[in-house]
């Protein structure tokens, strides 16, 4: 099954053109959708979960035209929103399995074997007797992508899963969406660099509602590899870098600046050349000749 989305737009009623013709093919696997805060990611999550409407373009999900056919949608989709509320005086098991009811598994052996899968897939069954309003913030949207897997899914879309999870819980909740991945299609939006990094094989860089570059993180690095430099330098000096360089990001090292350029040639100055990662492919994406204003 693919996701085709064609020329897809939407501005608000406050008038922000939150989508400008967005196009994308999405095959079975983890694709990362990555952009800034802003760039328009929830507005295209929410529109393919159909949670809202789009101005113009379309969305097929293998038969299914998921702007018309929006029931057909939410039976094989499985939706982790941003905000992910839990009802904190219920415990895991009790809601998964409510929630299972809601969604049509009338059978209780059958819901119960389900159930207690989806707990122990998602490492929660030592917790399954505990209020949910106890969970730590990993738990919850482990518990959230419980909760996402009850009907199967072909479609499971995660919007902003690791903001605010400390380094392990996002580990373990990475290496949970990559078991998924295989036979299903996972979108993953993030504006962290690293999630994608570590975990999708396709992807697009997206900001200000327009796709910058869609294709392999792999292809993407390897498209900048070679052309990356970087140097140390003292604050003071920062300004006048900025004026004569294009630089593509700025990071504070040890509390000194350090600024990488983009270049095809070693720009005057000490600069030294440094692998490529994707963050300076992001970084180029999304800022292109600008400074990102990372430092002070
Ligand atoms: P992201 O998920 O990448 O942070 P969003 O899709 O939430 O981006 O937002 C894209 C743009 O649309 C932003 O400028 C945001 O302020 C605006 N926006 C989002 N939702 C609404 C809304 N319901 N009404 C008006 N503007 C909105």
């Amino acid at each position: 099954m693919q996701l085709v989305i064609q020329n897809l737009n939407k501005t608000y009623s406050n008038g922000v053109q939150a989508l400008k013709d967005v196009t994308l093919t999405i095959n079975q696997g983890m694709f990362g959708l990555l952009g800034p805060n802003g760039a328009g990611k929830s507005s295209l999550m929410r529109t393919i979960a159909t949670l809202q409407e789009a101005d113009s373009g379309s969305i097929q999900l293998g038969d299914i035209n998921v702007l018309t056919q929006k029931e057909e949608v939410r039976k094989i989709l499985g939706y982790l929103p941003q905000e992910f509320g839990v009802y904190p005086k219920i415990d895991a098991i009790t809601l998964l399995d409510h929630l299972a009811v809601l969604k049509g598994i009338s059978n209780k052996a059958e819901r119960k074997g389900l159930v207690e899968a989806l707990l122990q897939k998602t490492n929660l069954w030592q917790a399954r007797n505990k209020n949910l309003g106890g969970y730590s913030g990993g738990m919850k949207q482990r518990f959230g992508i419980a909760q996402a897997l009850i009907a199967n899914p072909k479609l499971i879309i995660v919007d902003e899963p690791t903001a605010g999870l400390d380094p392990a819980e996002r580990n373990r909740f990475l290496n949970l969406l990559s078991e998924i991945g295989e036979n299903t299609i996972v979108i993953l939006s993030t504006h962290i660099v690293e999630d994608v990094k570590e975990l999708c094989t396709d992807m697009a860089i997206i900001n200000k509602g327009q796709v910058l570059y869609k294709g392999s993180p792999l292809d993407a690095i390897a498209a900048v590899e070679g052309k990356v430099w970087t140097k140390t330098i003292t604050k003071p000096e920062l300004e006048n870098y900025r004026n004569s360089f294009s630089i593509i990001s700025e990071r504070l090292i040890g509390g000194r600046p350090v600024i990488s350029v983009l270049s095809d040639q070693q720009p005057d100055g000490g600069f030294d050349r440094v692998p490529a990662d994707l963050e300076d492919v992001y970084f180029t994406h999304i800022f292109g000749s600008t400074k990102t204003e990372v430092a002070a």
